[in-house]
């Protein structure tokens, strides 16, 4: 801590929120030696959504100094089903780069008592309200107490404490609308289920109204989520909406005989924004706080540790430097974000025109370089720069938006 934030500051960063994203900046500016203070309203373990990992989230993890193997399932890839023909496509994923399907709840919990373990320190049940900026300080107001900072990260997920006061929050149109799901135990021992559990694959089954995730969880559990893009027939309570569809799929039947639920079933709808500001003078925005896509890739946790470790790296720079409240500051990391959050967008974008899954996805193993191409955006290898369907999924984007951010 500098002699500066001894006098004047009680920290050099707040960060507000304790999942993925918040955790990860909290630990690594902790580790570069800052004096932080880690904010979450619930207390952990609290149940999250946001099951499945990508390969690309490892470098970070490491970093992090945490082993996310252990009580998890191994992933190896992602399978595309064509529900009406029960065509299968497989896209393997973690060649170099191992990844996992979690539960949130304990990894979640594991990440904030990990920031903690590294010197930052870590509040729960404590609530971000208002956060107040001038050239010299930034002043969190929490439901507890008021905070003088040299510098806030915004790493309250989709609650995007900053983009809702501001109103910079743009809505994605045209993606899934909401998502009903359930969590089940005893699974089925048969040969779909055996060969689920052995390779850890994350399964999407296309259906008329959208699709399905299925996720094998450790302890041969299974999280299943239908998320829809058309309107829920009238009148239908989302409930019988997911059973009737649970009920009409073949390979959850087999998946589900004699399964039992042992979660409510939930909801979440309001999907895919983008923030347009996500930073500023002493405040930067990561994870879902700076934009949330729609969950078909499973990019949300690898978009929130990635975001949030460029960001820390940077603020930790500024800070020694002096040079916090510089409202450019993130401008080079943020163009690398947008290349990575908008390769995702459009991918999720072409997924939903049902032309681009039968013709890219299910046809994929006639052109070997498609599919190593799909399989790279699938693991969250976004900034190479030599993927050639990423390249044109980029530019057939800009030309849509018409340049526009
Ligand atoms: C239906 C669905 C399915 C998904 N499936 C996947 C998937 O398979 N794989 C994947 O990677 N992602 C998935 N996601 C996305 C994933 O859930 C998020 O991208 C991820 O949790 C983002 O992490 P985060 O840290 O930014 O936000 P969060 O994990 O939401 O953490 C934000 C934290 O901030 C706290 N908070 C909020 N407001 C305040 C405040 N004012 N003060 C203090 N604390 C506050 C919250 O309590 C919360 O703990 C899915 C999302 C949905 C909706």
């Amino acid at each position: 801590m500098s002699t500066t934030t001894r006098k004047t500051f009680d920290y050099d960063v707040v960060v507000a929120g304790g999942g993925p994203a918040g955790s990860t900046a909290a630990t690594l500016l902790a580790q570069h030696g800052h004096k932080v203070l880690l904010l979450e309203k619930d207390s952990h373990p609290r149940f999250h959504i946001g099951e499945s990992q990508l390969p690309f989230s490892e470098p970070v993890v490491e970093r992090l100094g945490i082993d996310w193997s252990a009580n998890n399932q191994f992933k190896n890839g992602a399978v595309f089903i064509d529900e009406k023909t029960g065509q299968r496509m497989h896209f393997p994923l973690s060649a170099q780069r191992r990844t996992f399907q979690i539960e949130r709840g304990p990894f979640d919990q594991l990440l904030f008592e990990n920031a903690a373990a590294h010197g930052a320190e870590t509040r729960q049940r404590e609530k971000v309200l208002e956060v107040e900026y001038t050239e010299a300080a930034v002043d969190v107001v929490t439901d507890q107490a008021r905070i003088r900072s040299r510098y806030f990260v915004d790493a309250t997920g989709r609650s995007a404490l900053l983009g809702r006061k501001r109103r910079s929050i743009s809505r994605i149109e045209n993606l899934g609308r909401f998502a009903v799901y359930c969590h089940y135990e005893h699974i089925a021992q048969n040969e779909e289920a055996d060969e689920l559990f052995r390779t850890g694959n994350i399964y999407i089954p296309v259906v008329d109204i959208g699709w399905f995730w299925i996720i094998p969880l450790s302890g041969r559990r299974l999280s299943v989520g239908l998320v829809v893009q058309k309107e829920k027939p009238a009148g239908m309570a989302v409930e019988t909406l997911f059973q009737n569809y649970v009920e009409q799929s073949p390979i959850l039947g087999r998946l589900l005989d004699g399964a039992r639920a042992y979660a409510p079933i939930r909801t979440e709808a309001d999907f895919s924004y983008t923030n347009q500001q996500r930073y500023g003078v002493r405040y930067a925005c990561c994870g879902d706080a700076a934009g949330f896509l729609d969950p078909v890739f499973s990019s949300g946790v690898f978009l929130a540790f990635t975001s949030a470790a460029r960001i820390a790296d940077r603020v930790d720079v500024a800070l020694k430097e002096g040079n916090e409240a510089d409202p450019h500051l993130h401008a080079d990391d943020d163009s690398e974000y947008r290349l990575g959050f908008d390769t995702m967008r459009a991918f999720v974008e072409r997924f939903y025109q049902s032309d681009m899954v039968h013709n890219m996805f299910f046809e994929a193993d006639k052109h070997p370089h498609t599919q190593e191409e799909i399989s790279r955006l699938l693991a969250g290898d976004l900034w190479s720069g030599d993927n050639q369907l990423q390249n044109s999924l980029l530019s057939r984007r800009r030309v849509l938006a018409g340049n526009r951010p």
